[in-house]
């Protein structure tokens, strides 16, 4: 089938078309630009972008992909999680051309999208076989189960209060960077912000790793597989301030890299346990956080020794796109899944293991 997937959750407007599991177009407008003033996005802000990116993203998908909105046999949206506001633009503008063309409307979960992406890889094995996810963006942190990405999701473990993303994001903050924090931390840690040019030392500073203590890895404690961000970013804030009072120079690259490391090294050991644990030696990262380079290096090699396979989107479509909620609509058009009901609407707080509205 050839589906359009339309995606506004966030400050993103993405229009993506695919035919079965072949990417055709992915177009996405951003209206990043907007909000770096306010260190953080503004969610009337994002609603009006998305109002004025949908038409013209549209057609710059349909020309990417060589095809006209008539060739569409479905169009998927993203119902839910997000920005109540901009999912509400992307649900209205999806419904109403796919009256227009009557055609079936699948409105379909971001999250699981952001995974589902993979699909679009011919080595996927996501739809043959039971795969682990960890799924890393700016406002979720969670370890997914997908026995069936169509509809089977379970929810294994998921932070108990920032977001990887977030504490990226608000650590960027506390250290002067600019926002998005991730790419600038990662910038930081490389040395691009330093006089001397030279990289962070990932072992400079000694950062805490949330719910790593073997008491909170107990599986009846209940935090095996949960994270926790919010005690590294204050102890972020404290290490600053004691260098302030003891005049002590520290070098912002080390401290980059070794709050870079100290996120990344729960975020894998933890998958890798997951992994184990359950008896599924496969990998899947998605979310806006898999553009990060150590991340992926790390995991990459703990996924090697432990013997697991590993499966990373490319980059473009690891960031919130278009053609991650495509990809998703069509396995849902080829299950022969039903569409959503037309009343369908945006539900901002969208539980993960709900694939379809
Ligand atoms: P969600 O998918 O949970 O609704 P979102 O869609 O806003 O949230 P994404 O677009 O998937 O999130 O990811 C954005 C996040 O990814 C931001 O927090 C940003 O700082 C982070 N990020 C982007 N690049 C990097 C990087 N190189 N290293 C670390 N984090 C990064
Ligand atoms: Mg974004
Ligand atoms: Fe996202």
């Amino acid at each position: 089938p050839l589906i359009l997937g339309v995606e506004t959750s966030c400050d993103e407007t993405g229009v993506g078309i695919v035919r079965g599991r072949t990417l055709l177009a992915n177009a996405v407008a951003s209206s990043m630009d907007e909000h770096v003033r306010y260190g953080g996005v503004v969610p009337e802000v994002a609603s009006r972008a998305h109002l004025e990116a949908f038409a013209p993203t549209v057609q710059r998908a349909l020309g990417e992909a060589g095809v006209s909105l008539r060739d569409l046999d479905g169009i998927a949206v993203t119902a839910g999680p997000g920005l109540s506001g901009a999912l509400m633009v992307g649900v209205a503008a999806a419904k109403s051309l796919a009256q227009g063309l009557n055609v079936p409307v699948y409105g379909v979960n971001h999250l699981v999208a952001h995974v589902a992406v993979d699909l679009l890889d011919e080595a996927c094995t996501l739809d043959a076989e039971p795969t682990v996810a960890l799924l890393v963006s700016g406002g979720h942190t969670e370890i997914l189960v997908l026995r069936d990405v169509a509809q089977d999701v379970e929810l294994l473990g998921a932070t108990i209060d920032d977001a990887a993303g977030e504490a990226f994001d608000k650590t960027a903050r506390l250290l002067g960077l600019p926002y998005p924090g991730g790419p600038s931390i990662s910038a930081a840690a490389m040395g691009t912000y330093s006089d001397d040019g030279q990289p962070g030392r990932r072992d400079a500073l000694r950062f805490p790793r949330g719910l790593s203590r073997a008491d909170d890895l107990r599986p009846e404690r209940g935090h095996r597989y949960n994270f926790s961000f919010s005690g590294l970013k204050t102890a972020v804030a404290r290490r600053l301030e004691q260098a302030e009072r003891d005049g002590e120079e520290l070098r912002l690259a080390d401290v980059a890299a070794s709050f870079e490391e100290a996120v990344v090294d729960v975020l894998t050991a933890k998958a890798v346990l997951a992994c184990r644990d359950l008896g599924i030696p496969r990998l899947l990262l998605g979310g806006g956080v898999a553009a990060n380079r150590r991340l992926r290096e790390l995991l990459a090699e703990r996924c090697e020794e432990a013997g697991i396979a590993l499966r990373v989107p490319p980059l473009p479509l690891c960031t919130d796109n278009g053609a991650m909620i495509a990809a998703l609509g069509a396995e849902l058009v080829r299950r022969g899944q039903s569409p959503s009901a037309q009343d369908f609407g945006a539900i901002s707080s969208l539980d993960v293991e709900d694939v379809l509205v």
